[in-house]
């Protein structure tokens, strides 16, 4: 089986009717580089920057962070690569940034802290921005936007950082940037915030867990935790439908994108990009691969209508027999 899905790494990622969609991978470490580049991504859907916050015992210096943000573009180029913005808080701490709050995940986290420290913001996006030159395959993604006025000021300081380095003599051209919907708000807000950026990027695992209202983490509630609830899965295809009704493209980056189940029924409704782990990679394309956009499609119609997470998984297994 090993063997055969190594097989796809050179194969286009499309239906049996010809419907492409593209593969991208989350990553941390360039370390994760390798392994993506060797199974065929196309891109890096999310490239979460605490990990190398996480790795030290201070905040790292804009020429530090430069570095670390050259080898990501650089590995990957000239394939794109999208960075998060520090997104700490909730379930991620730095050691020497500490957060004490009694409901973490509800306080001060992602761009809320980095807004009210736009110090840290600043030389974040310099040192990212410094690091694309030449190479301009950089995007940028904003984690935790609950309204749009912290969209607003998150641009104007990226603007402001690029104007700086333009007066410093950088050239660079200025990224895309988007915005992660990850809260029930952005949900309900995602034209807005589609026709104020220039893609948008569902963050799945704190989606389903700020809609159903269960602790990402937590294990006694871990039955209720399920992003194929109909809930989530509605919240995700109008995410998708408002998006293109912006003409802006939109991906997802949580766990979800990298369960074959679910990658059929996200490439249904439309999304773009489905970014995952690398080890998921090629049993999402061996599956995609496999079916029409056609039948994907009334299977998406169908599922959307079910009352209840049992049902739907139900239908996908009865499905996937059916399919062999
Ligand atoms: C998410 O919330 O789905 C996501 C991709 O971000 P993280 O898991 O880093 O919070
Ligand atoms: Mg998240």
């Amino acid at each position: 089986v090993v063997r055969m899905l190594e097989s796809l790494k050179d194969e286009v990622c499309e239906t049996t009717d010809g419907h492409k969609l593209e593969l991208w991978v989350n990553t941390g470490l360039v370390a994760d580089a390798m392994l993506s580049l060797e199974r065929g991504a196309e891109g890096v859907g999310l490239y979460r920057t605490e990990i190398p916050f996480m790795l030290r015992d201070r905040f790292p210096s804009e020429e530090e962070q430069r570095q670390v943000y050259r080898e990501q573009l650089e590995a990957f180029f000239p394939h794109p690569v999208t960075m998060r913005t520090l997104d700490i808080g909730g379930d991620k701490a730095l050691p020497y940034f500490p957060i004490e709050e009694e409901n973490p995940f509800l306080g001060w986290r992602g761009i809320r802290v980095t807004l009210d420290h736009p110090e840290i913001f600043l030389v974040q996006v310099r040192a990212m921005l410094k690091a694309s030159e030449g190479l301009n395959n950089l995007r940028i993604l904003l984690p935790m936007i609950s309204a749009i006025p912290e969209l607003e000021i998150a641009q104007m300081l990226i603007v402001r950082a690029y104007e700086e380095l333009m007066e410093e003599g950088y050239l660079i051209d200025m990224p895309p940037i988007g915005v992660m919907i990850e809260v029930p708000s952005a949900v309900y807000q995602a034209k807005e915030l589609a026709a104020r950026s220039d893609f948008l990027s569902v963050g799945s695992n704190d989606l389903t867990q700020y809609i159903l209202a269960v602790d990402r983490n937590n294990t006694r509630v871990a039955d209720l935790y399920r992003s194929l609830h109909p809930a989530v899965l509605r919240a995700l295809k109008d995410v998708v439908d408002a998006s293109h009704s912006e003409g802006k493209p939109v991906s997802i980056c949580g766990e979800l994108a990298g369960d074959p189940t679910a990658a059929l029924l996200l490439m249904a409704m439309g999304f773009d990009v489905l970014s995952m782990s690398a080890t998921n990679l090629l049993k999402v394309k061996s599956v995609i691969r496999s079916i029409s956009l056609t039948d994907a499609r009334e299977l998406m119609t169908t599922v959307l209508a079910l009352p209840d997470t049992e049902s739907v998984y139900a239908t996908m297994e009865a499905a996937f027999k059916e399919a062999g």
